[in-house]
C-alpha cells in the first residue's frame, strides 16, 4: 500500500502533543466547554446496557445536536442505524435507504462529537477495513484514548447492515443482529465514520472500532461490517474528553452489569 502524508514523524508528533500536553483533559475540556467545539465524546448510555436490550431511550436528536455534528448510534426501538454527519441525522433502515431525521426523534444510544482532525493522510491504493485499522493503530500514541475517525473517498466495496425495529419486551442486541439485513455496496463514494474506544472503559463503550457508512449521495449506508477503500482521506480526531449520560428508566435501574 502507498500512503501519502505530511510524514509519519509529523503525524505522530501531532498526536503526542495532543496526548501528552497541557494536562490534557483540563486543556481540551476547557476548549470544549468554552467554544462548544472541543474534543469530547458525548455518549448516551453505556454500550453494554443498551446491548442488553434497553432500546427505549428518551434523549432526542435535538439534545444530541447540542454536543456534536458527527457521530453514530441507534434509534428508539433499535430501528435502523444512525449516522450524524455535518450536523444532519440519517436513519438507514432495513430497506437500505438513508432517511433524514428531525430533532424530535429519540435515541437509546449514541456517540457524538465535533470532528476536528488532528491527523490526516491520504490513501491511493486499495486498503481493506482491517488494513486501515491496523495502520491507524500504529499511528496512535496509546490505546487508552478515544479517537473519532472519518474516512472519506471511493470505496471498491462497502458491506453494511441495518436492523429491524423491535417491540417490547426487547431482546438483546445479539438476538437482534440475527435478523439484520446486509447491503453489499460496490464502487461507491462515501464516508465511513465512527470511533475507536479503549478497552479500559469496559462495557461503557464498544471496545475497538465501531463505524457506520453513508454514501456520498446520502442515499444509503449502515453499520459497517467491511470495506475496501480504493482512494481517499483518513482523518483521526484525538478525543481526550468523555461524557456519558444515563437515561432514567426502570430497565436501566434494574440492569445488572456483567462485572
Ligand atoms: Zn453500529
Amino acid at each position: 500500500m502507498k500512503i501519502q502524508s505530511m510524514g509519519f514523524v509529523i503525524a505522530i508528533l501531532v498526536v503526542a502533543t495532543a496526548a501528552l500536553g497541557c494536562a490534557l483533559y483540563a486543556c481540551y475540556g476547557a476548549t470544549a466547554w468554552n467554544g462548544g467545539s472541543g474534543d469530547t465524546l458525548y455518549q448516551i448510555m453505556p454500550y453494554g446496557a443498551m446491548a442488553s436490550g434497553i432500546y427505549s431511550g428518551n434523549a432526542t436528536l435535538g439534545e444530541l445536536r447540542q454536543h456534536g455534528a458527527f457521530g453514530i448510534g441507534a434509534y428508539i426501538g433499535m430501528e435502523g442505524e444512525m449516522v450524524l454527519l455535518d450536523g444532519q441525522f440519517y436513519q438507514i433502515r432495513t430497506d437500505g435507504v438513508a432517511y433524514l431525521m428531525n430533532d424530535s426523534v429519540k435515541t437509546p444510544y449514541a456517540q457524538v462529537t465535533y470532528f476536528e482532525p488532528d491527523i490526516t493522510f491520504s490513501v491511493n491504493e486499495t486498503m481493506t477495513y482491517t488494513e486501515v485499522r491496523d495502520y491507524v493503530d500504529k499511528l496512535l500514541p496509546t490505546e487508552n484514548m478515544v479517537y473519532a475517525i472519518k474516512i472519506t473517498g471511493e470505496f471498491g466495496s462497502a458491506t453494511a447492515r441495518s436492523v429491524p425495529k423491535q417491540s417490547e419486551p426487547y431482546p438483546p442486541l445479539s438476538e437482534v443482529v440475527k435478523n439484520q439485513t446486509v447491503f453489499n455496496l460496490s464502487k461507491i463514494s462515501g464516508s465511513a465514520l465512527g470511533f475507536r474506544c479503549p478497552s479500559l472503559l469496559g462495557e461503557a463503550v464498544f471496545p475497538g472500532y465501531h463505524m457506520h457508512f453513508l454514501s456520498g449521495d446520502k442515499a444509503s449506508g449502515g453499520h459497517l461490517l467491511d470495506f475496501e477503500l480504493s482512494s481517499g482521506t483518513i482523518e483521526v480526531d484525538v478525543t481526550p474528553g468523555f461524557e456519558i449520560v444515563f437515561l432514567e428508566s426502570p430497565q436501566f435501574y434494574e440492569y445488572a452489569p456483567s462485572r
